[in-house]
C-alpha cells in the first residue's frame, strides 16, 4: 500500500522553514495517496510537470515521473504529454508569474480547449524566488524591486478569466488548509476536461499576508452553495478582486464545474496513441532515411 509520505522524494526541500509551499505539497500527496488507495488511479500513471521558481520546484519532491520545464511553459509541456498518452493523470504545478506573466496565453489556450490536465498554481502574488518582484496578481501598494516604485494597478482576476475563457473546472484553495485543498485536489483529477485551482500561498520571506486572509477567507461549501451555475460562479469569481482591501471577503472551494469533449476526446488521441504504439519506429526511421 502506497503511503503519501512513500510519494515524498529523497531531495532535501530547499523552501524557507514554515513556506506555505509545503500545505501544498502535502495535500498533494495525500490527495494522490487516497486516489490510488481508492483504485480511481495507478501510480505509474500519474506525470508531474512544473515551472521555474519557488512553486516549480516541487517537481523534485514527489516521487511520481515528472519534468521540471521552462518558465511558464510547464502547462503546455503537459499537455503535449497528455496528448501523446491519454491514459496518464497529469498535474501541471506553476507560480502566479509562470501561469498569468510569462504563460497567460498558455493559461487562456488551456481554458478554452478543455485537456483533460489539471493545472494547481501556487498564487503568492510575487516572484518569490527572484526575491518578491510583483507579478499580474501583486495588489496596488506593493512596493516592488523590479518597478522601484508601489503598484497602482489592476491586478489580474484569474478566476474570472478562467471562466470567462472556457475552463470547466475553476477552483480556490489555501495552501495551510490542506484538508479542504486535499478535496479539491481530488475533484480536479478526476474531473474530466481541464482543471484549474488557484491556491493562495502566501510567501512567509517575501510578501507574508497570512494574516489579511485567515480572517476574511470563508469556504463556499459552508454556505451550501452549488458550483453549477456559469453566473452564480462568475459572482463569486468577483467577490473578491485580488487586492488587500479591508472589506474583502475571500471564497475558497469549487466554483463551477460542467461538462463538454475534452481535447484528447476531440482530437482522437487514443486512436493516435495505438498506432504509435503499435508502429515499430525505428524499422519505420530506418526505411525513411534510405
Ligand atoms: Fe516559500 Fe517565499 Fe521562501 Fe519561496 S521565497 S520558499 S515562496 S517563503
Amino acid at each position: 500500500m502506497t503511503s503519501w509520505v512513500d510519494l515524498k522524494s529523497k531531495y532535501e526541500i530547499s523552501w524557507c522553514p514554515g513556506c506555505t509551499n509545503f500545505g501544498i505539497l502535502t495535500a498533494f500527496l495525500q490527495a494522490i495517496e487516497e486516489l490510488i488507495k481508492d483504485g480511481k488511479i495507478n501510480k505509474e500513471d500519474v506525470v508531474v510537470t512544473s515551472g521555474i521558481g519557488c512553486a516549480g520546484k516541487i517537481g523534485d519532491y514527489v516521487n511520481v515521473s515528472s519534468f521540471i520545464g521552462l518558465h511558464g511553459r510547464a502547462l503546455p509541456l503537459g499537455i503535449g504529454i497528455k496528448l501523446g498518452n491519454p491514459k496518464l493523470k497529469v498535474i501541471v504545478f506553476q507560480g502566479d508569474g509562470d501561469t498569468y506573466n510569462e504563460g497567460l496565453e498558455h493559461f487562456i489556450s488551456a481554458c478554452k480547449e478543455n485537456p483533460d490536465v489539471t493545472l494547481i498554481v501556487h498564487n503568492n502574488k510575487v516572484f518569490a524566488l527572484t526575491t518578491g518582484q510583483h507579478t499580474f496578481t501583486t495588489e496596488p501598494g506593493y512596493k516592488s524591486k523590479s518597478l522601484g516604485r508601489e503598484v497602482f494597478e489592476k491586478p489580474l482576476n484569474p478566476m474570472a478569466l478562467a471562466l470567462v475563457s472556457g475552463a470547466t473546472f475553476v477552483a480556490r484553495g489555501y495552501s495551510l488548509w490542506t484538508d479542504h485543498l486535499k478535496y479539491i485536489i481530488k475533484e480536479a483529477i478526476l474531473h474530466r476536461g481541464f482543471s484549474f485551482i488557484d491556491v493562495i500561498q502566501p510567501c512567509i520571506t517575501f510578501h507574508n499576508t497570512r494574516n489579511y486572509y485567515e480572517s476574511r477567507m470563508y469556504k463556499l461549501e459552508d454556505i451550501g452553495y452549488n458550483p453549477t451555475n456559469f453566473k452564480e460562479a462568475l459572482e463569486k469569481a468577483i467577490e473578491w478582486d485580488y487586492t488587500l482591501r479591508e472589506d474583502s471577503k475571500i471564497p475558497v472551494g469549487i466554483f463551477y464545474r460542467s461538462e463538454r469533449v475534452s481535447l484528447e476526446d476531440g482530437l482522437n488521441t487514443k486512436e493516435w496513441y495505438k498506432i504509435n504504439k503499435d508502429m515499430n519506429i525505428r524499422k519505420l526511421l530506418s526505411e525513411l532515411l534510405v
